[in-house]
């Protein structure tokens, strides 16, 4: 019996191995192959909403990969793919240049909407980063930037680092976000020291604000610290209206959640935005 179960489990362990590495071989291929002919990608835009004044003045950018071979894969099935094997920083440029053309059209129809896009900390170690991001606002012919960036903690490892790149992009004209706060390492004094123009509160945080005492006290200490730095909140995640109550009773600034929208494609989006500016006329 004690053999079996051993066998058991060397198969186990082994054919898990081999599922992670033709997994890596899959995705090294054909995401290689999606960057060339890239029809498999696109990029689905979720509004941030002022909770003040209910406004949107800006939305984030989440790619979307559809294989022929699989369908739909989430962001979450290929991005630390593509963050270990470096294939993050063409992806990255794609996305860039897909939503600053974006911009750049939204402006032309007189729609005036910012995007956000994310950054993975390899992409901000890359040396072209900056010339990258000034690239695509010039080729997509943005006379104002009106691309903001969302970074995560993991990319305020090297402050130093972070801190050039931040000023850079914000000399350039981008607003730039600090996403998934309060999920990583950063002290209190890093967000003191760093330009930032925003936090994402984490939607873990707000996801039990309304059942448990002490996510609100964590919260509220975190938009009061925030507040007292001048830099903007964030929530994301929000799914019910209970949720955006006690945000707004604490002056959080906007938020982003299944309440509002889902991130959806490009025409859908414009139909949401169409669709809500002619209910807030009538109301
Ligand atoms: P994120 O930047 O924190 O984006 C928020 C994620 O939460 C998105 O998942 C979004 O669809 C989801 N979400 C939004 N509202 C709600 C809500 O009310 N409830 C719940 N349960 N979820 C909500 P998504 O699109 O699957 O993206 C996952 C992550 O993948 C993103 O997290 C981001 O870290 C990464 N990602 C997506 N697109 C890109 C990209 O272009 N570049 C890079 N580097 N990372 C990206
Ligand atoms: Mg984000
Ligand atoms: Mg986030
Ligand atoms: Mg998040």
């Amino acid at each position: 019996v004690a053999k079996d179960a051993g066998k058991r489990t060397y198969r186990v362990f082994s054919s898990e191995m081999v599922d992670k590495a033709a997994e890596q071989v899959w995705l090294d291929s054909n995401l290689r192959k999606a960057l060339v002919a890239t029809d498999q990608l696109s990029l689905y835009y979720q509004p941030k909403i002022c909770l003040k004044t209910g406004v949107v003045r800006s939305v984030e950018a989440l790619v979307r990969w559809d294989s022929p071979e699989r369908g739909r894969l989430s962001p979450m099935q290929f991005i630390p793919y593509a963050e270990e094997s470096g294939l993050i920083v063409p992806l990255g440029k794609w996305v860039m240049q897909t939503a600053a053309k974006q911009a750049a059209q939204w402006q032309a129809q007189g729609l005036d909407i910012r995007i956000a896009v994310n950054l993975s900390a390899r992409q901000l170690c890359d040396s072209t980063i900056v010339q990258d991001f000034a690239d695509a606002l010039r080729q997509a012919g943005l006379i104002r930037c009106l691309i903001d960036l969302e970074l995560t903690e993991s990319c305020l490892i090297d402050e130093t680092l972070a801190h050039a790149l931040i000023l850079q992009f914000r000399t350039m004209g981008a607003q730039v976000h600090l996403d998934d706060f309060g999920t990583g390492y950063s002290s209190l004094s890093k967000l003191a020291r760093l330009p930032l123009d925003s936090i994402k509160l984490d939607q873990s945080f707000i996801s039990s604000i309304n059942e448990d005492l002490t996510s609100q006290a964590v919260v509220r200490s975190m938009v009061a610290v925030a507040q007292q730095l001048n830099i903007q909140v964030v929530a994301e995640g929000v799914e019910v209206e209970d949720q955006a109550d006690f945000l707004k009773s604490i002056d959080v600034d906007s938020a982003q959640g299944y309440l509002y929208a889902k991130p959806m494609p490009v025409k859908e989006f414009e139909d949401w935005l169409t669709n809500r500016k002619k209910l807030r006329l009538v109301a």
